[in-house]
């Protein structure tokens, strides 16, 4: 049959093991890369090896703290 199983990739909390599936008019992404881009612009924190949640996102006094965005390589 002409049909051909592929790979798609969704953001997972590495505190509570929270997966999102809502991405506006996505629910998963081809690439990881396209995954953390997506959870840059969310409520999520994301470091160099670790993604949390809103919920789970480590408290800090100035978003600054980890922002680490610029190393995000697919
Ligand atoms: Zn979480």
């Amino acid at each position: 049959m002409a049909i051909h199983e592929v790979t798609y990739y969704q953001a997972k909390c590495d505190g509570c093991g929270r997966i999102e599936d809502d991405y506006g008019e996505y629910t998963a992404f081809g690439t990881p890369g396209c995954v953390v881009d997506m959870m840059w612009d969310s409520d999520w924190s994301v470091t160099d090896d670790k993604m949390f949640c809103e919920d789970c996102r480590p408290p800090v006094d100035e978003e600054d703290d980890y922002d680490v965005h610029g190393d995000v390589d697919e």
